[in-house]
């Protein structure tokens, strides 16, 4: 049971944040919601003292000094070993982004693979041509990776990993798939990121994904789609990276003809899901607001 403090104090653990937006997000759902509330950065570098940091923060929440934590990278996969329990699309996924102490449990939830569902969904990105059979094509095998194609398995799509690296792209494939009921035929397999391996099926693709990090600020000319490949007949793309707020890739694709947004949506509802996780106030309205100012 979780009970309402007279005031909340979030943060998030993470390296680097000097340009998280988490803040500014959280405090407008504090503003939305008529709640009192912090929250603050809380940078932890990687290496020997990381352990000793994360421990005493998660320590602090069983005391009720903090009421819900988020993590961001490096330390998403690091947090595990010290939850009690972890929210079934955070066990698949095998990373946790909020942290809710509730039961005398600290339990570890993965809310950027609904963000994406609910983002696509606003986007109507998903399902947008009613196939029988669904197919998404996401770029980049790494953690985010993991939680897309988690997501959009769910959600009834067959998924391909195209990764530079294809041994990185099979390893995804074979470490998510235990967590994954075989249902309609739905598949998962991995592919060279690589205009020759990627042109024969290219046209059974409905979504394109980026999970790279490739067109971000401030190397923000570059792209992760193959130079000498064309964009399939049609087809959404979706880039996770949100900053520039239009992406090289975007912009290609949207001269090809296609439909394309980035990630801003997706870390706006992802945030919104951990703000009701521990507040049970919806606050992504309030949160959308701020960012497009
Ligand atoms: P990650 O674990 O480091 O994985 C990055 C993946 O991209 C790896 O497969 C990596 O392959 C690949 N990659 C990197 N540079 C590449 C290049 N030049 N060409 C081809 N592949 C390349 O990072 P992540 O945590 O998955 O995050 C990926 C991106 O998603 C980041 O930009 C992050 O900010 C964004 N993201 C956005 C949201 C949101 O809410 N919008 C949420 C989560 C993540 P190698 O291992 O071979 O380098």
């Amino acid at each position: 049971m979780l009970t309402q403090p007279s005031k909340y104090h979030f943060g998030l653990i993470g390296y680097p944040l000097e340009h998280s937006l988490s803040p500014v997000l959280h405090q407008a759902a504090f503003k939305g919601c008529s709640l009192e509330g912090t929250y603050r950065l809380f940078p932890i570098p990687p290496g020997e003292n990381a352990e000793k940091d994360i421990i005493f923060l998660l320590h602090q929440m069983r005391d009720g000094i903090i009421h819900g934590l988020n993590v961001t990278i490096p330390h998403k996969q690091a947090v595990i070993p010290y939850l009690d329990d972890l929210s079934r699309e955070a066990r698949a996924i095998g990373a946790v982004n909020t942290i809710v102490y509730k039961n005398r449990k600290l339990i570890g939830y993965n809310t950027d693979a609904p963000g994406l569902i609910s983002d696509l969904k606003r986007l109507s990105f998903l399902h947008q041509y009613e196939t029988i059979h669904p197919r998404v094509l996401i770029l980049g095998a790494g953690g985010a990776a993991r939680a897309v194609a988690y997501a959009l398995y769910v959600s009834g799509y067959s998924i391909t990993i195209a990764a530079r690296r294809i041994t990185q792209a099979q390893k995804l494939v074979n470490t998510l798939q235990p967590h994954l009921e075989e249902q309609n035929r739905k598949q998962i397999d991995a592919i060279r990121l690589d205009a020759g391996d990627l042109l024969p099926a290219l046209d059974t693709f409905d979504l394109i994904v980026n999970a790279t990090p490739v067109g971000m600020y401030p190397n923000v000319d570059v792209s992760p789609w193959p130079a000498n490949l064309r964009f399939p007949n049609r087809a959404a793309v979706y880039d996770l990276v949100y900053n520039p707020i239009e992406t090289a890739l975007i912009s290609s694709a949207k001269a090809s003809g296609l439909k394309g947004d980035t990630g801003l949506g997706m870390l706006v509802y992802q945030a919104a899901k951990a703000f009701k996780l521990w507040t049970n106030c919806d606050a992504s309205t309030s949160m959308w607001k701020e960012v497009i100012q």
